[in-house]
């Protein structure tokens, strides 16, 4: 048997080093006021508190399980709160080979979401299909709807979900509040059949 191991030099947590306050957004200030945009505030608070929903199918959601444990731990960037409840949730990420009988149930979960959403596309898989370059398996989901970053590997270690993770973070930290009333994104939408 191997014989259970502890952590004897176990580390003190130091609330002061390993807390970061995330940095203002660009703008005015003096005594007693600070002005900005209203995009900057609600983008800080929006990248900051992501609410996940995995939908993983195969290998590439056993990466994901070890991004949210306590080792790389998700949590840290504000999106400890997975969510299996689409109206809540507006972060879409696709782990995981997308069977072409599967295409549906993703599209209907990405319309049940609400506006603003994002997607992300972990892996090889979801990205394009992967090794499985067959009859069955859907080429990459940006054929059924539109993806944010797409993060490649067969599997993507834990740091590049993480990575791809902080790109969605920086999108969203960006993006104007008009953004998604606007024609540009409303023809994007229409390209895959959704009014
Ligand atoms: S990209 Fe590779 S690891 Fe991920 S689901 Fe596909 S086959 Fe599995």
């Amino acid at each position: 048997m191997r014989p259970v191991r502890f952590n004897i030099n176990p580390k003190e947590a130091n609330a002061h080093q390993s807390i970061g306050m995330a940095d203002a957004p660009p703008g005015y200030s003096g005594e007693g006021f600070f002005t900005t945009q209203l995009s900057s505030v609600v983008g800080l608070a929006r990248k900051n508190s992501m609410w996940p929903l995995p939908f993983a199918t195969s290998c590439c959601g056993i990466e994901f399980m070890a991004t949210m444990a306590s080792h790389y731990d998700l949590a840290r960037f504000g999106a400890e709160r997975v969510g299996f409840s689409p109206r809540q949730c507006d972060l879409l990420m696709v782990m995981g080979t997308i069977a072409k009988k599967m295409g549906p149930v993703l599209k209907q979960v990405y319309l049940q979401m609400a506006e603003p959403r994002w997607v992300l596309s972990v892996g090889a898989c979801a990205c394009s299909g992967g090794i499985f370059d067959t009859y069955s398996v859907l080429q990459g989901i940006d054929q059924i709807i539109p993806v944010d970053v797409y993060v490649p590997g067969c599997p993507p270690r834990p740091e590049a979900i993480l990575d791809g993770f902080m790109k969605i973070q920086e999108l969203v930290g960006k993006e104007s509040i008009r953004r998604r009333n606007g024609e540009q994104y409303k023809t994007l939408l229409h390209s895959y059949g959704i009014e």
